[in-house]
Parts: C-alpha cells; structure tokens; sequence
C-alpha cells in the first residue's frame, strides 16, 4: 500500500487525488489535506458568485473525495499544524497544491494607503474568504480604479457596477451584497500598461460589460492599433479585440448611470491622499518593438477612492521547499520539487489558466509518482493514521468530508431567496456548525 498527501483542495489539488486514485486503485491511499474545513479552494473563494454555473465542477470534485481511498483531512495548515518534512515522512509522496493567494504588489509610493487592495483580498471580502471577512473596502466615493488587464481584473470591475438584483442567484456574501447596495461608486477606471491587443481578458467576461443594466463600458478607438492587425491574433482573442471595437464604435451609452473607462497605456506611478487613498499619478505609455511599455513622460491624475491592484499572485512559502522568488512559485522541474515532493497547479506553474489547464499537471504528476513507485510497491509508511496521531498531539482536530456536507447544508438553509447558498465566514462558524 502507498501513501500519498495532496496538500490543497483546490481543483489542482483533486484532479491529482482524482489522477492517483485511478493509477493506483486500492493500492493506495490519498489524503486531501487543507488549511480550511471548507473544500474548493477558488471554486470557492476566487471564481466570480455571479458565475454559478462553472462551480458546478466541484461535484465532479466531490465525487474524488467520496471515492475509496481518498479522505479529505480540512483544518490543517501545512507549514504550520506540520512541517513539509513531517508529511516527507508520513507519506510516500507529497504533492503540494497551494495555489497562489497572495497578491503581487505594484511597488509605488502609496500602496500601503487605505483605500488601496489587492483583487486577492477585494475578491475573497466578496466570496466570503475568513482573512478579508474585514476589509470593508471604501464604498463612499464615486471613483474607483481597478489596476490590471486580466479577466481577474473584469470581475472586479463587473462586481463594483452591478446593481443589487443583478446579483440574484449569485452566492455572493451578505456583508458584501449590502455594501455594494450602498455604495456611492459611479466611475470604475480600469487601467492597462498596454494596449488592447495586449489584455488577458477572455470573450465571455469582456461581452458582459455590455450588458450590465447600470454601468456601460467607454473604450477609445484611438487606442487600437489598424484592424488588419487584428487577424494576426489567435481567434479567441481576436474576438475578445472585435467586442472592445464594438464598445468604442457604439459608444457609451447615456441612459446608464455607471461608467466603466478603459483606460489602455497608462502606467501607475504613485497613489495619493491625505491618510486614504484619493487618486493616482499615471504616466501615459506607448510600446516599444518588443511589445514592452515604455514612459512617455506625460502624466494625468485618475481620480480613485477605491484601488483594487489584480497584477498576479504568489505561492507562499513553506519551510524547507525550495521557491522560485522570480515566478512566486516553488522550484520546479515540470512539477518535480525534490525527492518524492512535487508541486501542482499555480504552486507549481504561477498564476495563469483556467480551472481546466490544472488537471493535465495533477495528471502528469501522477504519472510521474507512478513510475517512481509503481502500484503494488510498498513504502511501509505511517499515512494518514500516523498524521492524525501527529496532529492530535499538537491539539489540531482534523475535519473530514461528511463535515463539510454538515456545513455545506447549513449554508444551504441559510440561504436568502434566489441564492443557492449563504456561505458562512468565519472559522468559527464552520466549526460551530460541527459542535465545535
Ligand atoms: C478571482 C479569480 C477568479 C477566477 N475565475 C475563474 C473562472 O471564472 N474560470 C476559470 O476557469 N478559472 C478561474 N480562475 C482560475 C482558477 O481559479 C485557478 O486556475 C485554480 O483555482 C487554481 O487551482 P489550484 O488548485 O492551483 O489553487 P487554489 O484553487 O487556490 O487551491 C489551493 C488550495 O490550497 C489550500 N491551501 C493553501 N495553503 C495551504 C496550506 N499551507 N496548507 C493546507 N492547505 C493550503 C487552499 O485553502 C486552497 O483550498 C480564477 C482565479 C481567480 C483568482
């Protein structure tokens, strides 16, 4: 029998479960180990809650989890509940599945003001993630910037433009719904240190700008290059360019009362305010021939009383596991970190792709932990009976699956009208729901 710990419960981390559970059958056992009593990982806390019908994969998830010889171990935070080297050896193999959830910084001065977040935290305040429970972020002024061309950067923006009933059927968070009711932002200026052949931002997300009821996007013809360009472009994103073109040529349309202003070129240099952040100083850009963005010297104020940054994230570091401090992500050989240590999804890759692009890693490092120790092979290894034992000891009381089935319908009774679920917070509440 092996034993195998996948560290992370996010779809990186299932489709490796999922992987290794059909390599090895019953002669393996997987456990999914996460700091959180509540599975998912960005199916949960990062995919937009008016996008319902792409968290439909977490059945498929579910499904791995309540397979036969695979558990899932939530409440536990690796690097802190247990060592890397602990789990090295308990187990066969680890396969660490973090994802990415800090934020990367933009590095000007002003940063550090209030008013200024990161879309990891703007994101998990409006998904319902315990570290940003309390990030209020400020609601009363009529402007607000997003920074970033990347579809992460889109649902921000889509989220602080619609209006409360546009939300229907969405699991967004009471505490985020009722703010956003409330607030005074008229003007979201989503800023890009390039020009629109140069965004990340898919068809499907850019084409709902065009139909929110109170908000209508403003884009600049002057800002693209001549059309023949265009059909040089890959065809998904040559669509995404066409529906920019269709939002300069129609124009903003006046009976909304929101604007949504592409602002391409334009490059951060400093945020201001007295104590809060007010506005910031933005250098207008132009390429150069590698495509990069260069200073022109020219500089504006964009006023912002809300800066969300959506520039990439970060794998944290754990003790021990050699990191790529250039990609934010562990040192890795196409997944390989050391012996018997491995690295899947953005911990593995950086922050890029959709949910689909993890499941070929979790796939090949299976198959690489297949031929390392192929099935019918015995580790003698203490597994996850020698895990529990380890975490009692430290006082750390582990959750399985049928607890997040006790939450989960907790959440679902909790529900207001026309939303599948009110998610629950805090720790405590989760646990509370346990009886803990
Ligand atoms: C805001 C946002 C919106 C997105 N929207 C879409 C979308 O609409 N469509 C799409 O296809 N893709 C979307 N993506 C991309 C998609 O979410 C990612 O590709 C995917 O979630 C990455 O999977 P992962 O398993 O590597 O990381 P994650 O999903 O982040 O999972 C990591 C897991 O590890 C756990 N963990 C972290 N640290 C520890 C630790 N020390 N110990 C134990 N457990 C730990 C976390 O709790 C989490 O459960 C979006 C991403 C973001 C950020």
């Amino acid at each position: 029998m092996r034993q195998f710990a996948v560290v992370g419960s996010g779809p990186a981390g299932f489709y490796t479960a999922e992987a290794l559970a059909k390599a090895f059958g019953d002669k393996a056992r997987v456990d999914i180990i996460d700091r959180y009593p509540v599975p998912y990982g960005l199916i949960r806390f990062g995919v937009a809650p008016d996008h319902q019908s792409l968290k439909a994969v977490s059945k498929r998830y579910d499904q791995v989890a309540e397979s036969e010889g695979v558990s899932f171990v939530g409440n536990v935070t690796v690097g802190r509940d247990v060592s890397a080297k602990e789990l090295l050896d308990l187990y066969d193999a680890v396969v660490l599945a973090i994802g990415a959830p800090h934020d990367r910084k933009l590095g000007i001065p002003g940063e550090d003001l209030p008013g200024v977040v990161g879309s990891a935290e703007f994101v998990g305040w409006y998904n319902g993630h315990p570290d940003f429970a309390d990030l209020a972020p400020p609601l009363g002024g009529t402007h607000a910037v997003v920074v970033g061309n990347g579809n992460v950067a889109l649902d921000c923006v889509r989220v602080l433009s619609k209006n409360r009933h546009e939300f229907e059927g969405s699991d967004i968070v009471g505490h985020a719904l009722e703010a956003l009711d409330g607030s005074d932002v008229r003007t979201v200026t989503i800023l890009g240190r390039r020009g629109p052949h140069q965004i990340s931002m898919t068809p499907k997300e850019l084409g709902e700008l065009g139909h929110l009821e109170a908000a209508t996007p403003v884009v600049d013809a002057a800002d693209f290059p001549p059309i023949e360009e265009d059909s040089a472009l890959e065809p998904g994103h040559r669509k995404s360019i066409t529906i920019l073109r269709e939002f300069a040529s129609a124009g903003p349309d006046s009976s909304k009362p929101k604007r949504i202003l592409f602002d391409f070129f334009a490059k951060p240099l400093r945020i201001e305010g007295d104590g809060k952040a007010e506005r910031l100083l933005v250098e207008r850009t132009m390429l150069d021939e590698r495509g990069a963005a260069i200073g022109t010297g020219e500089t504006y104020d964009v006023p912002a009383s809300l800066v969300v940054t959506s520039i990439g994230y970060q794998t944290p570091r754990i003790d021990g596991v050699p990191y790529d401090d250039r990609g934010g992500k562990f040192a890795n050989d196409h997944g390989l970190i050391a012996d018997r240590l491995y690295a899947v999804g953005w911990a593995r890759r950086g922050p890029t792709g959709t949910i689909g692009t993890n499941r070929p890693d979790g796939y090949e490092v299976a198959e690489r932990i297949a031929s390392a120790m192929p099935p019918g092979t015995d580790g003698g290894r203490g597994g996850g009976e020698g895990l529990t034992a380890l975490l009692a000891k430290r006082g750390v009381r582990p959750t399985n699956f049928d607890d997040w089935h006790r939450i989960e319908a907790a959440e679902v009774a909790a529900a207001r009208p026309g939303s599948p679920r009110e998610k629950f917070v805090r720790q405590e509440d989760w646990l509370k729901v346990l009886g803990r």
